[in-house]
């Protein structure tokens, strides 16, 4: 999902983005270049295309040492090291790819003709391809992207002063099958790899202008990051690195279903982004239904494994709950929100829900949102609305759309992917 932002309504709560979903006809291809390893655990979810929630590793070929945009800094270092080339040039490469945004060799101008020759020959720079870019009236940009394989994904770029955005994906589809998110409706295809995650960035950075301006990262477009925990933390080692864009992990937001193995680990990183937990539910039964990983990690684990989540100062963990008419809208959910969420340095962002073809839950009204945020503020939490960005062109929060050509309307589209 790609292309929202959060109002704050009330309390002191903060301006936050948010993504859109969108699949696409390519995106159900699986290359012949990548294949997954479901190590158990689908029947767990009750997903039929969920793979292992802890783990979800890719095949890759060769490495990929020689397509420079899965290299981390250190790793491109050492692969100009074994080809007899000069530290330095791998510092001027890394800065050509991510601070000028450029996609071939021959564009690195400050290197001699021989080397960008030589480095044509010896590497490949694998950049995601803009093939379709559109603008909502709020200013809101989508970008579908053509990857290396065919397959195509959606980014989208969110500009709000004082705060640019980009939300990103880190799968295409999404093993976790919650009931009221068209990307699970489409099953997990398969990971993007850290230089897709990291190039989604690059491409959108530099197609907007950005490339020299603070911006934000939500990783909060399709799929869950922590199912592909390897890859999406590679991706913000290379998005963080000095040489490149030295994108801060405070201006990064990962949000997740909450796997808390994966959790966990992510506790003990380095390089640790802010933390928003999609709970959508207060009760097990509630949120098992709605969030199917919930039966692995229930919720009470999940809260107790945030208790522990190791926060900077002033930083707080950010609770997502999508609004369900009738289902999870009442003034009682709102109380137990509140007191679930005791004792955690905790905001609360609301979306009320992006209806989509094929999603069996319709948006509570304003009333009923505003409602359950004073109960939560009331209760002195902060709490921000999430407004809808970019529904012109389809690319708020959950809503499906297929493109590449597709004359078909989202439902049938969506009759197509049920099949
Ligand atoms: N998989 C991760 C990140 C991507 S989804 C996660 O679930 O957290 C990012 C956010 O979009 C989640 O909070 C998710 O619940 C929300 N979302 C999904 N479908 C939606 C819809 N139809 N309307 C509004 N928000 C939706
Ligand atoms: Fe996957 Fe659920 Fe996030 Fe949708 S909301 S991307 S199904 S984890």
């Amino acid at each position: 999902m790609v292309g929202e932002f959060d109002k704050v309504k009330l309390a002191a709560g903060t301006r936050r983005p948010m993504c859109l979903k969108a699949l696409t006809e390519k995106e159900l291809q699986v290359s012949p270049h990548y294949s997954t390893h479901p190590t158990g655990g689908a029947s767990a979810i009750g997903s039929p295309y969920a793979k292992s929630l802890e783990t979800n590793q890719i095949v890759t070929d060769s490495q990929r040492s020689s397509n420079l945009a899965e290299l981390e800094r250190p790793q491109l270092a050492a692969a100009f090291e074994q080809r007899g080339l000069q530290r330095f040039r791998a510092d001027q490469v890394f800065r050509w790819i991510y601070r000028h945004g450029v996609t071939g060799f021959e564009e690195m101008t400050d290197l001699p003709q021989s080397l960008r020759a030589a480095l044509t020959a010896d590497f490949t720079l694998t950049t995601p391809q803009i093939l379709h870019r559109e603008q909502s009236i709020d200013g809101t940009e989508k970008f579908l992207l053509r990857l290396a394989d065919g397959t195509q994904i959606e980014s989208v770029f969110i500009p709000d002063t004082p705060s640019m955005t980009f939300c990103i994906s880190t799968q295409v589809g999404c093993a976790m099958g919650c009931g009221f998110c068209l990307t699970g409706k489409m099953g997990l295809v398969r990971n993007l790899t850290a230089g897709e995650i990291a190039g989604q960035v690059r491409v959108l950075a530099a197609a907007t202008g950005m490339l020299d301006h603070p911006f934000n990262i939500v990783l909060m477009g399709m799929g869950e990051p922590l199912h592909n925990y390897d890859n999406t933390m590679k991706a913000l080692r290379m998005l963080h690195s000095e040489h490149g864009l030295a994108v801060s992990p405070r201006r990064v937001t990962l949000s997740t279903v909450g796997i808390v193995p994966a959790m966990k680990r992510l506790a003990r990183e380095a390089l640790m982004p802010n933390l928003a937990i999609s709970l959508h539910a207060t009760t097990e039964d509630q949120r098992s239904e709605l969030v199917p990983p919930n039966r692995k990690y229930p919720l009470a684990e999940i809260l107790e494994t945030c208790r522990r989540f190791p926060l900077k100062k002033r930083s707080r963990i950010t609770f997502e709950y999508v609004m369900l008419k009738g289902i999870n809208d009442t003034a009682e959910d709102a109380r137990r929100l509140a007191r679930l969420l005791a004792g955690i340095k905790a905001k609360v962002n609301l979306i009320p829900l992006n209806p989509a073809p094929g999603i069996p839950y319709e948006r509570p009204s304003d009333a009923t949102v505003d409602r359950f945020a004073q109960i939560l503020a009331d209760r002195h939490l902060t709490v921000s609305v999430r407004k809808s960005r970019g529904q012109d062109i389809r690319a708020a929060c959950g809503q499906l759309i297929v493109e590449g050509g597709s004359k078909k309307s989202a439902a049938q589209q969506m009759a197509l992917l049920m099949r």
